[in-house]
């Protein structure tokens, strides 16, 4: 199999095996992440495409479920995305689920006709690194569109009959704006109806725009409070039936599952037990373990 590092599996996804049809990210901009600083975006050719295919053909000849690799896969073309999608059914023709990740800017070069036939060819979830529905929070770290952006690109994914994940980067504004981080991306993700939405907390790593701007002062990042108090703001907002997920320095306050409007109650009523009584010094040795996005 042939892969280009760093690769990311997805851990909620139900997924392997994996097949590399990009590397590395096509934006590599955004002010928090080095993920794939040192990768230059490319797509595989269909020659190493369907060589791994055959592996994976002798390998798990049942494989139901596939990630499509790496970061925004999704920015394929359809005229490129299509032909991959039918040798992945060609050689593993028991697959059902043809997961990926991509930047809601990539679904800007695809009609709804066309994300219906990827659809037909498996491609039925994909995860969305939002990060926020608040345009000035977008801006600040650097995302390249809008809430408007979000709510169209959204808007042909439902049409399509495809479901979709949200992230909500809980920090990402810093002090000054996260109550409109909170409450505005709380309202876009809720329009947009995704089947998930999954919150991650901010860490600031060495090499980001993000933490060079903190260390100059023209970033001033949230306290363990002042996150948990962001996530509790954009919760009471989020008015969607999906299934939420929350990062892992929150990890053991069980908030992750399904049905999120019959649970927001009680996620409320434990994100306001724990800004009031948590150990916020543990939830700070956490973050700061965490080596990469
Ligand atoms: S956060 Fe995602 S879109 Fe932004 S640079 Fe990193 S991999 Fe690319």
């Amino acid at each position: 199999m042939h892969f280009t590092e760093p690769v990311y599996r997805n851990p909620y996804w139900p997924t392997w095996p994996l097949l590399e049809v990009t590397r590395g990210c096509t934006h590599n901009k955004c002010k928090f992440c080095t993920m794939y600083k040192n990768v230059q975006f490319g797509m595989s050719d269909m020659e190493q495409i369907e060589e791994d295919l055959r592996e994976l053909a002798a390998t798990n000849p049942h494989a139901r479920t596939i990630q499509l690799l790496s970061a925004n896969p999704l920015v394929l073309s359809y005229d490129k995305m299509a032909p991959i999608l039918e040798k992945v059914n060609e050689y593993l023709p028991e697959i059902e689920h043809i997961y990926l990740a991509g930047r809601v800017s990539d679904l800007r070069n695809k009609t709804v006709e066309q994300l219906k036939a990827l659809k037909d060819l498996g491609m039925n979830e994909i995860s969305l690194g939002t990060e926020s529905g608040d345009d000035w929070t977008l801006d600040r770290v650097n995302k390249g569109y809008h809430a408007e952006d979000i709510i169209e690109q959204c808007a042909k994914l439902n049409e399509a009959g495809i479901v979709f994940w949200h992230t909500f980067l809980n920090g990402a504004a810093g002090r000054s704006h996260s109550r409109e981080h909170a409450i505005n991306s709380a309202k876009v993700f809720s329009q947009t109806k995704p089947m998930l939405v999954g919150t991650g907390g901010l860490i600031l790593f060495p090499g980001t725009p993000l933490l060079d701007e903190a260390r100059a002062g023209e970033f001033d990042p949230l306290d363990e409070r002042g996150m948990l108090e962001e996530l509790l703001l954009f919760v009471e907002n989020l008015e969607c039936d999906c299934e939420f997920i929350t990062h892992h320095t929150i990890g053991g306050m069980n908030l992750t599952g399904p049905n999120f409007l019959n649970r927001k109650e009680g996620i409320v009523a434990t994100l306001r037990n724990e800004i009031e009584s948590g150990d916020l010094d543990q939830m700070a040795r956490r973050r700061s373990m965490k080596r990469s996005l």
